[in-house]
């Protein structure tokens, strides 16, 4: 049974914008797509969307090489921007007896190089991120990088020249959450090594296991300043994601990367993959949208108030559902609307009327609606008699 679910959209009225922002459109543009292969012909970047027009797929999944400069600013701006912890002052002992020497290794993993204790713990470090995904290590590993750099600092959640359109009231109020994650939340881990001399004893935060003499840890400030954890385990708590850059948001105990810190607080709009600012919203499909982005995937015409089929999780309108997806009656060949009542039995379909699906039998014609029937290679038949003057003829 694949009949499509008809669904209302909530009739609610659109806020007229007018401020014209521009966004990064030609960003990646003919970049391959990692996941279709050939099947796209490159990134052609919808205007608030941020998917490719072409495949659907997200503008992370196309091969994007400008990542890191893209990043750039918002890194800097980021780590310049924290406020210091004042419960740990006297900030995690790392001491910088010898400055590690930053070789290409490293600036392909960083944007901004973090603190460490040595440049041999440098080198343990970057040993231990898996191959895949280190950014020195080959091309996974950088296509890995730049990914979630996309994914866990989403441009448009840290700067809104990049957002779609946003109000006065919503540009403050994203201002105002991102100070406040800025200064209060945000944070780069350090890299320290456990030396002979350190006696307290260093425990992973995540999977709970002592680290030994020689081993290298990753520490988070905010989250205090004797909680470590193995470089393999310093990943977001909702994503489990390595953090990008060591980069990671503090709340409530656990250590997140800037998606899904925003998460916490916010909702994000299915469609534009923005953090939502505005008053009201619209859910559908178990997901939230801006209201002026819930609109058909195809031609982008707002839903809201609008009939709607939902198909892989993206809406459609009516129009672009039938011409796109609508299956042919079985019986008189046209096609059946999305909202058309229909009859389904195995993967064939009729229009539910007495006229399409009755018995075939032309001396017969019996309604076959809500009666039990015979099926044979795409027929119908009350009777068998009937099934077997037919397949004579
Ligand atoms: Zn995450
Ligand atoms: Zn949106
Ligand atoms: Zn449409």
């Amino acid at each position: 049974m694949d009949a499509p679910e008809i669904y209302q959209g909530h009739e609610i009225v659109r806020q007229e914008q007018n401020s014209k922002k521009k966004l990064a459109h030609e960003k990646g543009e003919g970049a391959p797509c990692l996941k279709c292969g050939p099947a796209c012909e490159g990134l052609d970047l919808h205007f608030w969307r941020k998917i490719c027009r072409l495949c659907h797929c997200k503008y992370e999944d196309h091969d994007v090489k400008d990542e890191d400069e893209m990043h750039h600013d918002i890194v800097l701006n980021l780590l310049k921007n924290r406020r210091p912890c004042t419960e740990n002052a006297n900030k995690p002992q790392v001491d910088l007896k010898s400055e590690p020497v930053i070789g290409e290794d490293v600036k392909a993993n960083f944007i901004q190089v973090p603190e460490c204790s040595s440049s041999a713990a440098m080198a343990k470090y970057l040993d231990s991120v898996p191959e895949d995904k280190a950014g020195h290590k080959g091309e996974a590993g950088q296509q890995y990088r730049s990914q979630q750099l996309s994914n866990q600092l989403p441009v448009h959640d840290f700067d809104d020249s990049y957002c779609d359109k946003l109000s006065d009231q919503e540009r403050e109020l994203m201002r105002a959450f991102n100070d406040k994650r800025d200064a209060e939340a945000a944070g780069q881990g350090n890299i320290k090594e456990k030396t002979e001399k350190e006696l307290s004893s260093w425990v992973c935060e995540k999977c709970n296991e002592n680290l030994y003499s020689g081993e290298v840890a990753v520490f988070a400030e905010r989250a205090g300043k004797d909680k470590c954890w193995h470089p393999k385990c310093f990943v977001c708590d909702t994503c489990t994601e390595l953090l990008v850059d060591l980069i990671y948001f503090f709340k409530d105990g656990k250590i997140h990367c800037g998606r899904h810190y925003g998460e916490l607080t916010r909702v994000r709009c299915a469609a534009c993959d923005e953090l939502i600012f505005t008053k009201e919203y619209t859910q559908a499909d178990g997901r939230d949208w801006h209201i002026k982005h819930f609109c058909c995937i195809n031609c982008d015409t707002a839903l809201a108030g609008k009939k709607y089929v939902s198909k892989e999780e993206k809406p459609y309108c009516m129009d672009c559902y039938d011409q796109l997806f609508a299956k042919c009656c079985q019986f008189c060949k046209i096609k059946i609307a999305a909202d058309g009542k229909r009859v389904n039995y195995k993967d064939k379909h009729w229009h539910a009327t007495d006229e399409c699906f009755g018995c075939v039998n032309e001396s017969c014609k019996k309604t076959m609606l809500g009666q039990q029937f015979i099926y044979k290679d795409g027929n119908v038949f009350c009777s068998p008699p009937c099934a077997r003057k037919h397949l004579n003829k």
